[in-house]
């Protein structure tokens, strides 16, 4: 029977994101989820495709059609699942289809810039005896004609397998040429086998599981019934060192035990070998792992791993959500309120939905897992679209570290001008002097955070951006965070000419000096983007650390996740304040969680833990409800103050950016945006039976930060009340937004997740 084709060239551009009818040939077998290459356009220029569905039935509008070319893999790349998650994607954020497509396999898929790794290797000839090859190798008179060769064949037939040349001069040193010999005499006969190129560079310990506690396994029976059910979406809040992990184990064990698979998403940052260790001791080799710092090899290999069905969990970061995996019944996300869930780069999807959406395409069940859920997701538990499980106590009673706060005004005033209160610094003190670790988080890298003239106030930033530069001491030089240009910093102010220069805020760098000043004798480690730029360096950086080769980790975000090492017991924050007062709408629910979450990492074993949290604003509630390891009293206070401003869950918002190099332009583009938008959505309103003043705010403005590399930033920012009207308000801003495109849209999201 003929069979015909959709396809969706593997070229993102608007005008051709659609389906393309092909003829299948006679010999061809195609299904859905195939890639193929097509002849495309006037000119028929081969091009790769993603065949989305087969059909008997040829196309009604008459055209003539080509036929695909041939399949690029013998198997079909995409399951059934993935095709329709990605048709959700890219209705639902906004996004060309085929640039949802590419999200679900390995970027150096396409094109064939990855190949599989084939070794060499031999076996001994099965059509000989041993007897005929002994004799072959013997003198007449019975003596050894080659020592090398007998050796190499002794460990063949002891093998009794074929084996991989490199490993036989593992054994055999020297024995290629005899391996060369024992070919040419047909003793030998030669293969290629596939391997696949691993990241775990060494075998995981096993662990014995241990018996959950009460609460773990109320935690693992409700997870349970959804995994039995055919899923369902369960929020579990646990404190830190509750045993999150631990259930997450269990429910995926269950899930296997069914005969299906898992994927396990944690944030990026902790994808420390800690924690993939974890599951490789309870998984062995049943777990892949997807992560950015995996060569392009050992992403094919893990991701192949996953679709010829070798393993059945997968632990990643964000992109593994999108992992071939058959049979899925259970995704686990851990730390759910992470930013880096968000996707900042086209498409800019939200892991949380998108797993929402493929559990409930598969049948499969969601746990969110937190100490400190994302206020939306709580919002929503509470109000029983997910189902809410707490897990309020540490494992074996250890208790919650005490928190101090410590406030930096009185210091100030009391004549302590140093960064480090005097209640850390006894308390560090006495942890050093008893043989403890400790962490020291500072949520800024580099030096100071901000430069700046006292003589005149001129403040040294970015020419291409439109943001203060950080000063590196260690390089002597200033720094953009945003495009990474930098610049050697004189003596004297470039505007005023006198030597009046001071570093204003602290970064790790500061951190790291003043430690080694006040604490000399003691050793520190750095952990931030600057010195975790290379190739396994976290690893290295923790593994120093956990084995007490230095007494203190001082770092950024990076060590608020995930460790548990027994021996830290005192936990600082440097400078509470400094996200608290960044222009966002979250900046309260950010802080409140980084400052639980560093908090969790004192005292998880049996020695108390203590945290001093060092703050300009000692009463805030954020700082006061973290301090008090209250989640409940800070999420009531905080939807309280949400509800009030209408701001999300109450609200949304939708911001379209423009860029360019004419600020003259950007101008009158996003005052049209700005009118045409406004204009769309009253009528979406009136004709939904809403009302116009659902629509808070439809402003055109420099976007915060104005200029980036170089180019000017102009925005219209949207936010509508939230109501049943506000799917088809979206719907309409994208309708809108595509009939008036432009070259100047650099993006289009609905809650962002920096507004800046
Ligand atoms: P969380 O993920 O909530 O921070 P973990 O799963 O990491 O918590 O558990 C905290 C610590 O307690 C870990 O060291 C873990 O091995 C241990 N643990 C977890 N569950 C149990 C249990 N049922 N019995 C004994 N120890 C446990
Ligand atoms: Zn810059």
């Amino acid at each position: 029977m003929r069979m015909y084709a959709s396809v969706i060239v593997d070229i993102a551009h608007s005008n051709i994101d659609k389906a393309f009818s092909y003829e299948v040939p006679e010999d061809m077998n195609v299904v859905g989820g195939h890639r193929v290459l097509v002849p495309f356009g006037a000119g028929n220029r081969q091009t790769e495709g993603f065949v989305v569905s087969v059909s008997d039935k040829p196309p009604q509008d008459g055209t003539r059609l080509k036929s695909i070319i041939r399949t690029l893999e013998p198997y079909p790349v995409l399951l059934e699942d993935q095709i329709k998650l990605a048709k959700w994607i890219h209705k639902s954020y906004h996004c060309l289809f085929v640039d949802a497509l590419r999200l679900m396999i390995p970027a150096q898929l396409r094109g064939g810039r990855v190949h599989e790794k084939t070794v060499r290797t031999v076996e001994i000839n099965k059509a000989m005896t041993p007897d005929e090859i002994r004799a072959m190798l013997l003198t007449k008179s019975g003596k050894v004609r080659s020592r090398l060769q007998s050796e190499v064949i002794e460990l063949l037939m002891r093998v009794g397998s074929e084996m991989s040349t490199a490993d036989i001069q593992g054994f055999v040193p020297g024995s290629a040429g005899a391996i060369k010999s024992l070919i040419d005499k047909g003793i030998l006969t030669e293969h290629g086998r596939v391997v696949f190129r691993s990241p775990f560079r060494y075998e995981a310990k096993t662990e014995d599981t241990p018996t959950l506690t009460s609460a773990q396994q109320h935690a693992l029976d409700t997870i349970c019934g959804g995994i039995e059910q055919g899923g369902g979406v369960f929020l579990l809040h646990g404190v830190t060192g509750s045993g999150k992990t631990e259930v997450y184990m269990s429910a995926i064990s269950r899930a296997i035990e069914d005969g299906g698979s898992a994927i396990v998403l944690v944030p990026e940052i902790s994808l420390t070998p800690q924690t993939v260790n974890r599951f490789r001791s309870r998984f062995g080799d049943n777990v892949a792992v997807l992560h950015s710092r995996l060569s392009s090899g050992e992403r094919y290999d893990e991701w192949r791993r996953i679709r010829l069905g070798y393993v059945k969990v997968v632990v990643g970061a964000r992109s593994a959500l999108f992992a071939p995996t058959e049979n899925l019944r259970a995704v686990i996300i851990d730390e759910e309120h992470e930013p880096s869930y968000q996707s900042e780069i086209t498409p800019r999807y939200n892991s949380v939905e998108a797993a929402v959406k493929r559990c409930a395409l598969t049948g499969a069940t969601l746990v969110l897992g937190s100490a400190t859920p994302s206020l939306f997701d709580y919002y929503r538990a509470k109000r029983g679209r997910f189902t809410l499980i707490e897990m309020p106590e540490r494992i074996s009673n250890i208790p919650m570290p005490r928190v101090e706060i410590a406030d930096m005004r009185a210091e100030f005033m009391n004549g302590n001008t140093s960064i480090f209160s005097n209640a850390l610094y006894d308390s560090l003190n006495k942890c050093l002097k008893n043989g403890e670790q400790a962490i020291l988080f500072v949520n800024r890298r580099g030096y100071s955070t901000f430069v700046s003239c006292r003589g005149c106030g001129y403040v040294f930033s970015c020419g291409e951006c439109d943001v203060s530069m950080t000063y590196h001491k260690s390089e002597n030089l200033l720094k953009c965070h945003y495009c990474g240009r930098s610049e050697p910093l004189g003596d004297v102010c470039p505007q005023c000419g006198k030597p009046y220069i001071k570093y204003f805020g602290i970064g790790t760098q500061q951190v790291e000096e003043q430690f080694a000043k006040y604490f000399p004798g003691y050793k520190s480690l750095r952990m931030d983007m600057d010195t975790t730029s290379v190739k396994n360096a976290h690893e290295n950086i923790l593994g120093a650390f956990e084995r007490h080769e230095a007494d203190v980790l001082i770092g950024t975000q990076m060590v608020a996740k995930g460790l548990d090492i027994p021996n830290v017991t005192l936990v600082g924050v440097i400078a509470a304040d400094a996200m608290l007062h960044i222009p966002d709408f979250r900046s309260c629910e950010r802080t409140f969680q980084l400052v639980t979450q560093v908090a969790g990492r004192a005292g998880r074993k049996e020695k108390q833990g203590t945290v001093i949290v060092q703050t300009y604003s000692p009463g805030h509630p954020a700082i006061q409800f973290a301090s008090e390891h209250d989640y409940k009293g800070f999420y009531e206070y905080e939807i309280a103050q949400r509800r009030a401003a209408l701001f999300p869950p109450y609200s949304i918002f939708i911001r379209a950016l423009f860029c360019s190099s004419d600020e003259q332009s950007l101008e009158m583009i996003s005052q049209r945006y700005e009118e045409g938008v406004r204009e769309v959505i009253e009528e979406v309103l009136r004709t939904h039976g809403g009302d116009v003043r659902e629509l808070l705010l439809a402003l055109a403005s420099p976007a915060p930060v104005k200029k980036r590399q170089g180019l000017f930033r102009y925005q219209v920012l949207i936010k509508t009340v939230r109501t049943k009207n506000t799917s088809a308000v979206i719907n309409a801003v994208y309708d809108y937004t595509d009939a008036h495109r432009c070259a100047e849209l650099a993006a289009l999201e609905v809650n962002p997740t920096d507004m800046f």
